[in-house]
């Protein structure tokens, strides 16, 4: 009888514990119990999808998707060196000694296609016409033709499909999101950071808010974001919409402090001042929406 008390409160104890950590709402490792001893690690989404969640600086995640097919595999965003990709690639073959054949990629942006080297050679690269050309500026070679496609509507991994959309401009001119349709899931590369404040540099805001609804208009149960935490079904559909509202928020502050630009701006970022970056990308998020006049 005390035994199975026991057993009871330490249940108790164990769905408090998870309850408690559900309710972080937070990119940062740390805020969620995690260290950096706890990454790489390889999150199950689906029946045979996987996100990947490495730590980079300054401390959050990246994320890449692993689809596994008949045919092989198909990552969704890669890593930002050779050794994180080499990783990553490691991390694939615990689950399936399929090759990987295919890579979309979702951002250009060196963090997420610095290691591409590391793929196979003869690896499908599906990028967006207009990021080949900053990919190939970042000083790599991408081999056009059959192997760099740019306008790909799916791709067919034996016994499943994959649907790319190009949802229009966001965080990118080019950024892609790749939808496993058999999941009722959609990897959003950087379209979607889980409560990172929204990076602007080379951003669309005024766009970005349109494709994150097209987003959610296709109705999935799951969204993966391409940093911060991959979330459960709900909350991650919570956090689509809480992130469109942090580029609605910021675009309301950029135009409050147009007057006065740039010497008296002091941006009140409310909420999203505890959010990742917010120091560092929040005066890049008002020189961009002045340059761009939204
Ligand atoms: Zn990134």
């Amino acid at each position: 009888m005390f035994r199975l008390l026991t057993l009871c409160l330490a249940a108790m104890f164990v769905s408090l514990a998870f309850s408690a950590q559900a309710q972080v709402r937070t990119a940062f490792p740390a805020g969620r119990g995690l260290s950096v001893a706890d990454f790489p690690r390889l999150v199950p989404i689906g029946k045979g999808v996987y996100a990947y969640e490495a730590l980079r600086a300054p401390g959050f995640t990246t994320v890449s998707m692993i689809v596994v097919g008949a045919e092989g595999v198909l990552v969704a965003d890669g890593q930002e060196s050779l050794e994180a990709t080499r990783a990553l690639l490691a991390a694939i073959a615990t689950v399936t000694d399929k090759p990987v054949r295919w890579m979309v990629v979702g951002s250009v942006h060196e963090d997420h296609t610095g290691g591409m080297e590391a793929l196979p050679a003869d690896t499908v690269l599906v990028v967006h016409p207009d990021g080949l050309s900053q990919i190939e500026s970042g000083g790599r070679k991408v081999e056009k033709g059959p192997r760099a496609i740019g306008d790909v509507k799916s791709l067919d991994l034996g016994d499943r499909t994959v649907d790319i959309l190009f949802l229009g401009r966001a965080h990118t001119a080019s950024d892609l999101v790749v939808r496993v349709p058999d999941q009722k899931l959609v990897f959003m590369s950087e379209v979607f950071m889980n409560r990172v404040f929204p990076p602007m540099r080379s951003a669309f805001p005024k766009e970005w808010q349109d494709a994150l609804q097209r987003a959610l208009d296709l109705k999935a149960d799951l969204y993966v974001p391409g940093h911060g935490f991959v979330d459960g079904p709900e909350r991650s559909r919570e956090e689509m919409r809480a992130f469109r509202t942090a580029i609605t928020y910021i675009r309301s502050e950029a135009r409050r402090l147009h007057d006065k630009w740039p010497d008296k701006a002091v941006a009140d970022w409310g909420e999203y001042a505890s959010w990742m970056l917010a120091d560092s990308q929040g005066p890049i998020a008002l020189q961009r929406l002045s340059t761009l006049g939204e």
